[in-house]
């Protein structure tokens, strides 16, 4: 049973109340577009965890058949400790997330939202193949395969609550428990907030190894990270730091730190790539959050392509097992052009038009062949039929606003 498609209807129904209080409170603390990027890359992330078949599981299983020490015993106690000794593992696989260069390029899709509110939490990474290791441990315990998924699960479940601003601090639960106060401060690129509140369920790791920060009212956490994105395009989100790394191997001329730049402290990189390329870095004195205006219509047409690529998503997370390679392959790939294509809308770029014109009519045309349920096909043509209009109106606008500002320069 995959617990976390079970839980995404409760995951959309709490972003709905986020969104009535959002709009009833007038915070603003949700954009278009920061949104759809925060859920096209979780579905991505969901994506590649359904396809890669579970490759990292298997290892886990070998692990615990050929080395397990103990019986776990399959009681509620052994469930209850399986749960927290979960989450202090997680603890450390989070913290060296944020401070090993390889891993924070993974992880750094979380944090890459100049926004925090519940879309946040299922920004996630589509290359965490590498996160696995740090449960090994729990192999060699004797935890069970399943057990280990399930708490697995639940922890990543209980951790979506805690990305909203609209929950103050908790009182004696903050001493315990990840809370939105928190794990706030975690999101925060304020120096005071780096590299702290790692907890994923308990904070009492973070207060034990000396990393917890307390939420201050007099340095409100600024979300998002110093070198920011800057990019509408989950696939960019997820290859920024990747890429920066290969071209600083490629650049350095010293052997030793091209093949060790990778396992160094975040941000670390070789002496003679610094000066020659340099990154650049928010000044959060007056930080301006990364934005690009887009017509109305647009904004439409992005959430209702989004919504139609999900569905197929969550469709495919329900079958996956059962669908032959080509399907799984031409799902995925069609849920890869369609993040890049949604962003490329969002980014205004040029191209954008002529690649949803293209996505539309293969959606149309997957909607009527491929062997999905009725009810899916007439609701993913019906999205198709309803929101043309609107690409063809906001790419209008979108190019006469253009027209307009090269006329006045
Ligand atoms: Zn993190
Ligand atoms: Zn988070």
């Amino acid at each position: 049973m995959n617990i976390l498609l079970y839980a995404v209807p409760f995951f959309l129904l709490l972003i709905a109340l986020e969104l009535i209080v959002d709009k009833w409170r007038g915070t603003n603390y949700y954009r278009v577009n920061d949104s759809l990027t925060s859920l096209t890359t979780g579905t991505i992330n969901q994506l590649v965890a359904v396809s890669k078949r579970l490759i990292p599981f298997t290892i886990y299983v070998m692990v615990y058949d050929s080395v397990a020490l103990f019986s776990w015993p399959d009681s509620a106690w052994g469930w209850i400790i399986a749960f927290i000794v979960y989450d202090f593992f997680y603890y450390w696989k989070h913290r060296m997330g944020h401070e090993m260069n390889i891993l924070w390029a993974s992880h750094v899709v979380h944090h890459s939202s100049e926004e925090y509110n519940l879309t946040t939490a299922l920004r996630q990474t589509g290359t965490g193949f590498l996160g696995f290791i740090f449960y090994l441990p729990m192999a060699v315990m004797g935890i069970d395969p399943l057990m280990l998924v399930t708490v697995g699960a639940l922890n990543l479940v209980y951790q979506f609550w805690v990305h909203t601003r609209h929950v103050g601090k908790l009182g004696w639960v903050e001493w315990f428990f990840v809370t939105p106060s928190n794990h706030r401060g975690h999101h925060a690129q304020n120096t005071v907030y780096i590299d702290r509140n790692y907890g994923g369920v308990f904070i009492l790791w973070d207060r034990f190894f000396g990393t917890y920060q307390e939420e201050q009212d007099d340095d409100l956490p600024v979300y998002g990270i110093r070198g920011a994105v800057r990019s509408w395009n989950p696939l960019w989100v997820n290859f920024q730091i990747y890429n920066q790394l290969f071209w600083d191997a490629v650049h350095t001329k010293n052997w030793w730190h091209k093949l060790t730049l990778w396992f160094r402290r975040t941000g670390w990189r070789p002496p003679d790539v610094v000066d020659q390329y340099p990154l650049e870095k928010n000044e959060l004195e007056d930080f301006e959050k990364f934005d690009i205006a887009i017509p109305g219509a647009l904004k439409i047409y992005s959430i209702l392509q989004y919504s139609a690529t999900a569905t197929l998503g969550v469709w495919f997370g329900i079958v996956a097992a059962d669908l032959a390679f080509a399907e799984l392959a031409s799902l995925i790939g069609f849920v890869l052009f369609s993040s890049f294509a949604i962003g490329s809308v969002l980014e205004n770029r040029h191209y954008a038009g002529v690649l949803e014109w293209m996505r539309i009519a293969v959606l149309f045309t997957m909607a009527l062949l491929s062997p999905i349920p009725i009810a899916l096909s007439i609701g993913l043509c019906s999205i198709c039929v309803i929101s043309a209009p609107f690409l063809l109106l906001g790419r209008h606008q979108a190019m006469s606003q253009v027209q307009a500002l090269k006329s006045a320069a």
